[in-house]
């Protein structure tokens, strides 16, 4: 284990009964949690091996709640960990044990559709899924995709920034919002953006879009809406090298082809996918990518013709269309269930670097060197159109070594990506698990500069404290702010 946690401020455990009574009047009914079994079903979330069980939880129902809530947590100075449905692989979500937990679950009704406008006004704890099956009928779609999508909230999308395999084409969640209602940490509602695709003032949506529950509490979204396109085949394409996928997937990117998807999977995540999913994938080849193209068959044809001859280039060993649409939903279901396939054959971390698509070849080589040399196996499955790689480095949980042997190999694969002019993250966000490793991308300076934002929108630092600084990272008073805002020690 070698994330620190704070450790809990007495002060605030003083006050829990206190808390507890002013939730329970903003929140009547069944909507705060202070039985410790209860409490224990927020104590995690999708990094398993870190847990704390908050002081309490609350669910609201409304934004009026949200914004009571954390007035009064303002005012009492206790940390608020802002919580969707749990699904963070980054540890966003892990709570402390001196904060209140608010989730937003119960928040999750559709406001308006607009078809004209092509938006959607949803409460943000409403699921990535249901968003597209509200206007599925409509022949229109939500087009980020996180695999979690049918779990995963809005709330979450937009904190995390969250992508998904179709974003190569449609972009990330940042591309596809168009307006927020945010609740300040001092209990204020602000409308940030609204329907149209661009709005005065800063772009305060691609501040708040990736904040990580850090400056705000989002309690409504407005998202674009797309038109279904006319037809959509994947086709798979198996390689006897690695570098023969990494080089082919560079190489139609160069060639100004934009397919809808690029997934990557190497032949132990094909192996274990296969298993679970039995979606007709090659069991006889290193690496395997599943690439979809989509519009009318015309155009799925011609622009099918070009990658394959560039696939042929790079000597691919199988090529299979898709040719039923049960066919192509086992191939999804496969890539899209990889990390719970993984799940059932080891304990996994996941990461999730992103590094320019031409670097490649060589970084798929650099994480197999770099799992061997702690004795530890890897299953490749990720993004591969846009960079984004997610390794699930595989150990056994109940050997404590071998766990941090994990993590470090997972570091050490985030530090690499960094060097070849990547990012720590590309679409899990930071949370705690990456919290440390800041520094071997940003400076003093780089971190100054946005921890002083968050000081701006949150002068107390309650709003999801321990995640994304390091504990030390540097950070000034702002004026009127507490001369020195409170932290709290690893
Ligand atoms: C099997 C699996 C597959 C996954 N696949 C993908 C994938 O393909 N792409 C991808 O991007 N991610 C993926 N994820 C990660 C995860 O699903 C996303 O990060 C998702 O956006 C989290 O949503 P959530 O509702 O579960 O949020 P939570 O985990 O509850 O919270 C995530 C963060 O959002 C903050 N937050 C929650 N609600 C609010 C709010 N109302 N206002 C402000 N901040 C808030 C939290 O404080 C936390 O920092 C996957 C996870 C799993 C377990």
């Amino acid at each position: 284990m070698t994330i620190a946690f704070p450790e809990p401020r007495p002060d605030v455990l003083a006050k829990r009964d206190e808390v507890i009574a002013r939730l329970r009047q903003i929140v009547p009914g069944e909507g705060v949690i202070s039985e410790e079994n209860e409490r224990r079903a927020f104590e995690t979330d999708a990094l398993t091996s870190y847990r704390r069980v908050p002081m309490v939880v609350v669910l609201p129902e409304t934004t009026e709640q949200v914004a009571e809530i954390l007035r009064f947590c303002h005012q009492e100075g206790v940390p608020v960990v802002a919580r969707g449905a749990g699904t963070s692989l980054a540890g966003g979500a892990i709570p402390q044990e001196d904060a209140v937990v608010l989730g937003v679950a119960k928040m999750n009704q559709v406001l308006e559709t607009n078809f004209a406008d092509r938006t959607m006004r949803v409460q943000s704890g409403i699921t990535n899924l249901a968003i597209s099956g509200e206007v599925a009928h409509a022949g229109f779609f939500y087009a980020p995709d996180p695999s979690s999508q049918l779990a995963c909230t809005i709330a979450g999308n937009v904190a995390m920034n969250s992508g998904g395999a179709h974003c190569l084409k449609y972009g990330v969640t940042a591309n596809n919002i168009l307006g927020l209602k945010l609740v300040t940490v001092e209990g204020e509602v602000v409308d940030i953006g609204g329907e149209a695709l661009d709005s005065g003032g800063y772009d305060l949506i691609g501040l708040i879009v990736g904040s990580e529950g850090q400056l705000g509490v989002v309690t409504e979204v407005t998202v674009r809406i797309l038109r279904s396109a006319e037809g959509a085949r994947p086709v798979l394409f198996g390689f006897d090298e690695i570098g023969q996928a990494g080089r082919t997937v560079a190489d139609i990117i160069g060639a100004g082809i934009i397919p809808v998807a690029i997934e990557y999977m190497d032949k132990q995540a094909i192996e274990i996918c296969e298993a679970f999913a039995h979606a007709g994938y090659p069991l006889d080849v290193e690496a395997m990518l599943i690439i979809e193209v989509e519009g009318s068959d015309a155009e799925m044809d011609a622009t099918l013709a070009r990658i394959v001859t560039i696939a042929k280039t790079h000597d691919v060993k199988v090529i299979k269309e898709s040719k039923s649409a049960m066919e192509t939903a086992a191939i999804w279901k496969g890539r899209k269930s990889a990390f719970g396939a993984t799940g059932r054959v080891a304990d996994y971390i996941c990461m999730d670097g992103t590094i320019p698509t031409g670097r490649l070849p060589e970084v798929l080589e650099g994480i197999d060197r770099i799992v061997k040399g702690y004795g530890l196996r890897v299953a490749n499955v990720f993004h591969a159109g846009d960079g984004n790689l997610h390794p699930l480095v595989m150990f056994n949980v109940n050997d404590p070594e071998e766990q941090v042997k994990a993590e470090h190999a997972g570091e050490d694969i985030l530090r690499l990506c960094v060097q070849v002019g990547g990012c720590l993250t590309g679409e899990h966000g930071v949370g705690i698990e990456k919290r440390d490793l800041m520094r071997e991308q940003f400076n003093d300076t780089d971190l100054l500069q946005q921890t002083r934002i968050k000081s701006a929108l949150d002068p107390k630092w309650i709003l999801n404290p321990a995640k994304v600084f390091p504990l030390d990272a540097p950070r000034e008073p702002l004026p009127g702010a507490p001369a020195e805002p409170p932290r709290q020690a690893a």
